[in-house]
């Protein structure tokens, strides 16, 4: 039997995969089981930041894996620490709780949401203001606060207290606010699974004006966002806000598991010893290597990703059979008058892996992608495109 046949046979049936088996990679390009290279804007769904087997991210890792590999949270251990630290200073947040996935660091931030209302205005002020089109993760939970049908309809009854306002519009926020008990507003500044759909700046702030006046707790889920992808650090950057907890995932690992709840003066303390706990959250090897990511994201390489960004967006709106192109950074949709899906697989054949977001083309490359190899595989999808 080949992988995919055994595949098929042993893994749960929840994925639908591109007819591709993946064997080795470095940087920006990736080998499939019959030596083929591509040119690769996906990263694994934004996880491999500095590509595949950065050297600098390896031997972070290695180092840690020859030394010590867990420690469970009964101990203190350097490397969690550390990041924690990190953290907090690129951030002015104060304090981190970390876990494995992005769905369990959305978990912990709605956990301090309900407990910081609950604490302060009463147990009924439980309700979380999310977007539709949203997307918060797998768990019962983060189902509840994903704002989309489509993943709900087999999983009844998911977790109650979650009520769903249309991206951008502002006097939806403020009504369901205002007739409701309010615990929490959680959002992606970009969406991501939604179709790469940007905030607009009044949104935003009409978000942290209501949760100043009605003592909200605003969380930005920068689970795809953060780490770099949009051209900030974090998404909530581009709009010159704070939020009270932000939650990050993906490429803060650098490609392996990792989740970090991130929390401000206002939620630190929320949570007391017993109320939370992960037996792998701050693993050293993860936290070596997220380490090793998040000291490289600095104005520099920030300011590559924007013009890497720019270059992306220009060459593909001269594009003729594109609709249009959104997102921040290096993380962007293309509405293309041609199916996505064809689109990608055409790619495929072509050597360039880009992936899909509702009816779009989606692009997260690594945000060191050598400028040669983006202009390369870039003028492959406008072919595609055009074709
Ligand atoms: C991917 C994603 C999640 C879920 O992360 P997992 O690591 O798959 O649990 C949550 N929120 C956003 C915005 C995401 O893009």
């Amino acid at each position: 039997m080949n992988i995919k046949e055994k595949d098929s046979l042993y893994i749960a049936n929840t994925y639908g995969r591109f007819p591709l088996v993946l064997t080795k990679g470095k940087g920006s390009k990736v080998m499939d089981e019959e030596g083929k290279e591509y040119i690769d804007l996906a990263t694994g769904i934004a996880v491999n930041s500095f590509g595949y087997c950065d050297d600098e991210w390896t031997n972070a890792i290695n180092s840690q894996l020859n030394t010590l590999q867990h420690t469970s949270n009964l101990y203190y251990s350097k490397p969690c620490v550390e990041l924690a630290e990190l953290l907090c200073e690129k951030t002015g947040m104060k304090k981190v709780f970390f876990s494995n996935s992005g769905a369990e660091a959305n978990e912990c931030a709605i956990k301090v949401a309900r407990k910081y209302a609950a604490d302060k205005k009463g147990s009924d002020y439980n309700t979380i203001i999310t977007l539709k089109n949203s997307f918060h993760g797998r768990t019962i939970t983060t189902l509840a606060a994903t704002g989309q049908d489509v993943f709900h309809k087999d999983f009844l009854p998911l977790t109650q207290g979650f009520a769903y306002v249309e991206a951008n519009n502002c006097d939806e926020l403020v009504k369901t606010v205002e007739n409701g008990k309010i615990a929490a507003i959680m959002f992606e500044t970009v969406q991501g699974e939604g179709g790469i759909n940007p905030l607009t700046e009044e949104f935003v702030k009409t978000i942290f004006d209501l949760a100043e006046k009605y003592d909200i707790i605003t969380i930005a889920d920068e689970v795809q966002t953060g780490n770099g992808r949009t051209g900030e650090l974090y998404g909530f950057m581009n709009y010159g806000v704070l939020p009270d907890i932000f939650s990050t995932a993906k490429g803060l690992g650098g490609g392996l598991p990792i989740g970090a709840t991130v929390l401000s003066e206002k939620t630190k303390d929320v949570l007391k010893s017993g109320d939370h706990g992960s037996t792998f959250g701050g693993n050293p090897v993860a936290c070596a290597g997220a380490i090793s990511i998040l000291k490289r994201i600095d104005c520099k390489l920030l300011n590559e990703v924007k013009q890497k960004s720019q270059y992306i967006v220009e060459t593909l709106s001269k594009c003729n059979e594109v609709k249009s192109v959104t997102g921040k950074g290096l993380m962007l949709g293309i509405e293309t008058v041609k199916d996505a899906g064809q689109i990608i697989a055409e790619c495929q054949q072509r050597g360039v892996l880009v992936i899909k977001a509702k009816n779009k083309v989606r692009l997260l490359p690594a945000l060191n992608i050598p400028f040669d190899e983006l202009k390369k595989a870039i003028n492959i999808l406008c072919e595609v495109i055009e074709e």
